[in-house]
């Protein structure tokens, strides 16, 4: 994008509630057919971030007339213990969509429990075949926070085909799905991680940047071309995302607060997938 004036602040609250507005008529349309959209959420053990967490997506299931169904384990669950609830939801007609909290505890086999949500209910992304399907291109949901940074890109018309995109971090829930749906979208990629060399000079080739590291106001404003379009994933303590936002100012095109960026996105973007799921599973 051409730097004009000054940056294009990337709204993310604002479009969180243009797609939850989408969302409520979907969900009146599912209720006179009798079907309320469940989304059950397992948190296991008492972390506080992730407490937060759960309750935030519990909260707007619920403020969009959506059922929320709160599963909490005990920090010394077992994978087979986990793995059972998991299934015993899996069973459930009445439940549309399963977000496993992550992280675990250390004792759990968190991919085993991931796996063990039924691909239709996947509704965040994290199983082996939804990731598989996402990376063909299929129709599966992709994680949210990949979804909700593409989501961000579509609403605003920014332009992906035969742009460089650079994405710091290269985890399953986040970094390489949202690589994968750049590539997708014709965008050409590079992911770069913690071993990688010269990253400041590979952040500056980037078009577009993600940022997804988990590190605060690691990518820095000297790092980021003039016009370049940066959406910053990271959420860290102090509401601080993983890009110097203040530094990143002066030099994007286009660019993602923290908060009220990718993060409200990302809840809508489960609540959607929650409804989308309603809507092919219905109700027993
Ligand atoms: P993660 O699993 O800890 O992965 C972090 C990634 O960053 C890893 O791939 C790691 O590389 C890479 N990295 C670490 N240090 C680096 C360095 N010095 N240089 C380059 N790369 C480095 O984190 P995550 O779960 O993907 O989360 C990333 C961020 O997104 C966090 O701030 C998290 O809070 C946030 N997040 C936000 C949302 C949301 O809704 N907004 C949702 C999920 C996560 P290696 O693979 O080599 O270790």
């Amino acid at each position: 994008m051409a730097k004009t004036e000054g940056p294009l602040i990337l709204d993310g609250a604002r479009v969180a509630r243009d797609i939850k507005e989408r969302l409520a008529e979907r969900v009146n349309l599912l209720a006179e057919r009798g079907i309320t959209p469940c989304l059950a959420t397992i948190l296991v053990g008492d972390d506080p971030a992730s407490a937060t967490y759960v309750r935030m997506k519990g909260n707007a299931c619920e403020r969009l007339g959506m059922e929320s169904r709160r599963i909490q384990l005990d920090r010394s669950t077992t994978t087979e213990q986990l793995i059972a609830a998991i299934r015993e939801l899996n069973e459930d007609s009445s439940v549309h969509g399963i977000l496993l909290q992550h992280p675990v505890p250390h004792q759990i086999d968190e991919r085993a429990a991931f796996d063990a949500i039924r691909i239709d209910k996947d509704v965040d992304g994290v199983t082996t075949l939804g990731f598989a399907q996402n990376a063909f291109g299929f129709a599966a949901y992709p994680s949210c926070t990949p979804a909700a940074i593409m989501a961000i890109l579509d609403d605003y018309g920014i332009p992906i085909e035969g742009k460089h995109a650079v994405v710091v971090g290269r985890s399953p829930i986040l970094g390489k799905p949202v690589s994968l749906m750049l590539l997708n979208r014709n965008a050409t990629v590079t992911v770069c991680h913690s071993k990688t060399q010269g990253l400041a000079d590979i952040v500056g080739s980037g078009d577009i940047v993600v940022a997804a590291v988990g590190k605060p106001k690691f990518i820095r404003g000297d790092w980021i071309r003039e016009g370049a379009v940066v959406l910053d994933a990271g959420y860290n303590p102090g509401n601080v995302g993983d890009v110097d936002y203040e530094e990143c100012l002066l030099k994007a095109a286009a660019i993602t607060p923290v908060p009220a960026g990718v993060g409200p996105v990302t809840i809508a973007t489960l609540l959607k997938h929650t409804v989308d799921a309603a809507e092919r599973i219905g109700s027993a």
